[in-house]
């Protein structure tokens, strides 16, 4: 029998776990917004004192047995309780074996990493983020030994971001990929390129906010749930299904920046807004996976959001804010443009084609680093050796080379593989919305709302009560087939560059 009081007890549990989740996440989002640059210190100190004791209320005995009594009655539960306590299970069983002290120290070193990075990248200083980015390495081999002592430590800390996944798994999605796409590069690189220099021309910051505001509403988001603020690296932080911020970073030459920030970060909004009520405040409002999240916040910003027919049909509007600027531009110009296949520095901007080759220069170097056989000191070098491998590009600084991320100031490492995996979930996806509807005679009248509803019966309002290999099952109708994926950039980039 299940008593009522466990589970009033478990209901408890989870709201005062959000409690806290939320007044981490609004520190953080002061750190990154609005907080005077000198004040990370104050600031760690509150940080580390809530990781302990959130450590505290969950990673305690009575918590051990109060799942251990759900555990046992639970073809009893109702499916999401029960669901619930299979989720509370696995982290239980994974924080337990997390010292508090090494979990509070941790909290710590990620603030003051963050901040570290923020200034050696402004200085382009690599040495003044290399002690730092030393402790994170060694705080993460050993907690992969506490995910998972049996795994490899990069698959145990794969396995965090998207579970099933490990090397083995990537080396082949990533060699099938380098296969296809690499040979497109080529042909591309012996094609014009289009003139984008109407992108470069001068954009007023001030216009691109009203602008930003233009496309939060063409992607449905209810500015009174959803607002937007500005950061160095744009992010998308939630407190709850009703309370969801986003961030974007101007830059006065170049419209398309901010433009595809908005609709990426507009995309992950989509997704938390889309969580069922019934799930708020239980662990399952959150955590789902890095690759899900990125297949919807890419889909936005690639698949919909670089199409022609929603370019055809919000260019109109563009034009309307930068008449001057995008005088005698056309539709299809600016399609071109945004679809600009070249190998280039920067990550966040590289193009739809060539971003997947930006991710394996992380991997590998991920790989290599959580795997101790790559010292952080011998991380610039390696990383321009890869560039210039898989992208044949050259790096000229740090700051637009192995600084210019922040994930792993952050304690991520293992995040990376995510966003190419979404990008592929997200391809199988719109083959299989196409079987549904007309996708692109609804977007080509900048109607994004039968796509969102269909994302949002199919994967948002699950938030993390399935699994991720699940939701990719339901949305893309079938198992995960990279090929699709594959299939979906030949045919798009041989469209673009008349190949
Ligand atoms: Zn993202």
């Amino acid at each position: 029998m299940v008593r009522k009081e466990a589970l009033t007890s478990l209901a408890d549990l989870q709201r005062k776990m959000y409690a806290y989740g939320v007044a981490a996440a609004a520190l953080y989002l002061d750190a990154d917004t609005v907080a005077p640059k000198d004040t990370a210190e104050g600031r760690g100190v509150a940080l580390g004192v809530l990781a302990g004791e959130e450590h505290k209320l969950f990673a305690n005995e009575a918590v051990g047995s109060l799942l251990e009594e759900l555990i046992a009655c639970k073809d009893e539960l109702d499916p999401l309780v029960r669901r619930q306590v299979e989720v509370l299970k696995r982290d239980y069983d994974r924080l337990v074996r997390i010292p508090a002290d090494e979990y509070m120290e941790y909290a710590m070193l990620t603030n003051e990493a963050s901040d570290v990075w923020h200034k050696a990248k402004e200085k382009n200083d690599f040495p003044m983020f290399a002690p730092v980015l030393e402790k994170l390495v060694a705080f993460n081999r050993k907690f992969a030994g506490y995910y998972d002592s049996e795994k490899a430590p990069y698959d145990a800390l794969l396995n965090e971001y998207e579970r099933g996944v490990s090397m083995a798994y990537l080396d082949n999605f990533f060699a099938a990929l380098r296969e296809r796409i690499v040979p497109l590069i080529r042909a591309i690189s012996a094609k014009p390129q289009p003139d984008d220099s109407f992108l470069k021309k001068e954009y007023p910051v001030a216009k691109q906010r009203e602008f930003s505001d233009y496309l939060m509403d063409v992607l449905g988001l209810d500015r009174s749930h959803c607002t937007i603020g500005e950061t160095e690296h744009p992010f998308t932080l939630n407190f709850n299904n009703k309370d969801v911020r986003i961030t974007t970073h101007y830059q006065a030459h170049d419209l398309a920046s901010s433009m595809y920030s908005v609709i990426h970060e507009g995309g992950h909004a989509m997704y938390e807004l889309g969580v069922a009520d019934e799930l708020q405040y239980t662990c399952l409002a959150g955590g789902m996976t890095m690759g899900i999240h990125e297949s919807q916040s890419r889909f936005y910003e690639n698949i919909i959001g670089r199409s022609l027919p929603f370019i055809r049909a919000i260019f109109p509007k563009i034009q309307e804010f930068f008449p001057e600027q995008l005088e005698g531009v056309t539709a299809e110009q600016f399609y071109r443009v945004v679809n600009k296949a070249e190998p280039s520095l920067i990550r966040t901007e590289a193009d739809e084609l060539t971003y997947p080759l930006h991710i394996m220069v992380r991997y590998e170097i991920e790989k290599q680093l959580i795997g101790g056989t790559l010292e952080v000191k011998d991380i610039p070098e390696t990383w321009n050796r890869l560039y210039k491998e898989y992208l044949n590009v050259d790096v000229p600084d740090d700051k637009r080379g192995c600084l210019q991320d922040s994930h792993w100031s952050g304690g991520s490492f293992g995040y990376f593989p995510s966003y190419a995996l979404g990008s592929a979930y997200g391809a199988q996806m719109l083959r299989n919305m196409e079987k549904d509807f007309d996708v692109w005679e609804a977007v080509g009248k900048g109607d994004v709302a039968p796509v969102s509803a269909w994302l949002r019966e199919k994967i948002h309002k699950y938030g993390g009560a399935k699994e991720s290999a699940e939701l990719v099952q339901n949305a893309c109708g079938g198992a995960f087939d990279p090929t699709v994926y594959a299939d979906y950039l030949v045919e798009k980039y041989s469209k673009l560059y008349d190949l």
